[in-house]
C-alpha cells in the first residue's frame, strides 16, 4: 500500500537506506528530540562516558532507525542492531551482549516484542553492565555473572505504553517522536530528490508532502512514484502539476488518503448518512475484513478528523463530508 508507514520490500530498503540522513544536524524535524539527544550525547563525549540508554518512541516510518544509526555516528562508535523479535530466548541476547565492543550501540527494534525471560536480563544489563547466563536446567541450574562492556541501548517502540514499567524507567532519556509538519516533509522531499537526482520544482514538493500523512518514509516513498510519472510522461523534472496527476493516478488524494480510506469514508457518507455504524457493517459495506478497516484504515481517518469512534458506533464528522465534496443531511453529526 502506497501510504503505509510500514517498511518497504528489500529492493526499496536499499533506496530507503541511501536516503537516510547521517548526522544530527542532517536530520529534519523533530527539532525538541534532536536538541535534548544532542545534548545527551555531547554530554557523554565531553565526560568521556558512554551516554544513557536512550527509548525512541513513535510510528512507524518517523526515523527511529535513522536516529539510531545517526547516535552511533555521532559518537564515532559502531552499531548492532537487532530486534525484540529476533530474540526468542534469553541465551540469544546474552549472545549479543557478551560480544559487544566497549561503548558500542545496540538498537533493539520493537523492545516491546522482547520475550519475557530476555526482557529480565537486559534489565540488568542495562543497569549494571552484567549478565546471568543460566547453565543447566532444573533444581541444578547454576547462575554464572558476567561482565559486559558498557554499551548504550537505542530501543525503539511503535507501543511505548506495552513497555513495562521497569524497562522504561532503565532509559535515561525517551524521544517521543511526532508526526512531521507539511513545511518539515517538504524539505525532506527536496532533500531527498537531490540525493535520487530528482529535479522538483517548490510547488511539486510541497505538493508530494501534503500527501504523505506526516511521514518521512511515505514522503519518500511518493516521491519515487511521482518521479517514475514525471520521467516516462514528462520531461523528468516534477512539477505541482505532474505530482497531482501521478498521485491521481495512484490515488493518494490531497489529504493523503487512498482508494480503502475515501472507500470506508464514502460507505459510511452515502450508505449510512455519515453514521453511527457498527464496524462489521461497514467492513461489510466496503468489501473488506473488520480488521482491516479497524487497523489499516482508521487510525488515519480518526487522526485528521474525519472519523470518529463512539460507544454506539463510527460516526463521520463534518470535515468528512467536506473532504469527499458532500453536503450532510440536516440530522448529520457535525
Ligand atoms: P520503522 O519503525 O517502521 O522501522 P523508523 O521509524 O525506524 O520506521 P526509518 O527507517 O528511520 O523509520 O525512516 C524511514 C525513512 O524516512 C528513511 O528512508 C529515512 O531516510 C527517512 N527519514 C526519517 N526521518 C527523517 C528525517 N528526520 N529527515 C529525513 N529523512 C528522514
Amino acid at each position: 500500500r502506497l501510504v503505509s508507514a510500514d517498511a518497504d520490500g528489500p529492493d526499496e530498503q536499499v533506496i530507503e537506506a541511501a536516503l537516510r540522513p547521517k548526522k544530527l544536524d542532517d536530520f529534519i524535524g523533530q527539532e525538541r528530540v534532536r536538541e535534548q539527544l544532542s545534548l545527551v550525547l555531547h554530554g557523554a563525549l565531553r565526560r568521556g562516558r558512554t551516554p544513557d540508554h536512550v527509548l525512541l518512541s513513535g510510528g512507524p516510518g518517523l526515523g527511529k532507525t535513522t536516529l539510531a544509526m545517526i547516535i552511533a555516528a555521532e559518537l564515532g562508535r559502531p552499531l548492532r542492531i537487532s530486534s525484540g523479535p529476533a530474540i526468542e530466548r534469553a541465551g540469544d541476547l546474552a549472545a549479543v551482549l557478551s560480544t559487544l565492543a566497549e561503548g558500542e550501540v545496540l538498537f533493539l527494534d520493537e523492545i516491546h516484542r522482547l520475550a519475557r525471560p530476555a526482557e529480565e536480563m537486559l534489565y540488568m544489563a542495562m543497569e549494571d553492565f552484567r549478565v546471568d547466563v543460566v547453565v543447566g536446567k532444573g533444581p541444578g541450574a547454576t547462575a554464572i555473572p558476567l561482565d559486559i562492556a558498557p554499551f548504550t541501548l537505542v530501543g525503539a517502540t511503535t507501543r511505548a505504553g506495552m513497555l513495562p514499567g521497569p524497562l522504561r524507567d532503565r532509559f535515561g532519556f525517551v524521544a517521543h517522536m511526532d508526526f512531521y509538519e507539511p513545511a518539515e516533509l517538504e524539505i525532506i522531499v527536496r532533500r531527498s530528490a537531490a540525493l535520487l537526482d530528482v529535479e522538483i520544482s517548490d510547488e511539486g514538493a510541497a505538493e508530494v508532502a501534503g500527501r504523505s500523512r506526516g511521514t518521512p518514509r511515505i514522503a519518500n516513498r511518493l516521491l519515487r512514484r511521482v518521479r517514475d510519472y514525471a520521467e516516462v510522461r514528462g520531461d523528468g523534472t516534477v512539477t505541482r502539476e505532474s505530482a497531482r496527476t501521478a498521485l491521481a493516478l495512484y490515488e493518494v488524494d490531497e489529504r493523503g488518503l487512498d482508494r480503502l480510506d475515501r472507500a470506508v469514508l464514502g460507505a459510511l457518507l452515502r450508505k449510512f448518512g455519515g453514521g453511527p455504524v457498527g464496524l462489521s457493517t461497514l467492513a461489510v459495506s466496503v468489501g473488506e475484513e473488520p480488521e482491516t478497516v479497524e487497523v489499516v484504515a482508521e487510525p488515519f481517518l480518526v487522526r485528521q478528523g474525519l472519523l470518529a469512534r463512539t460507544p454506539r458506533g463510527r460516526v463521520a464528522t463534518g470535515a468528512a463530508w467536506a473532504h469527499l465534496g458532500l453536503t450532510p443531511p440536516p440530522t448529520a453529526p457535525m
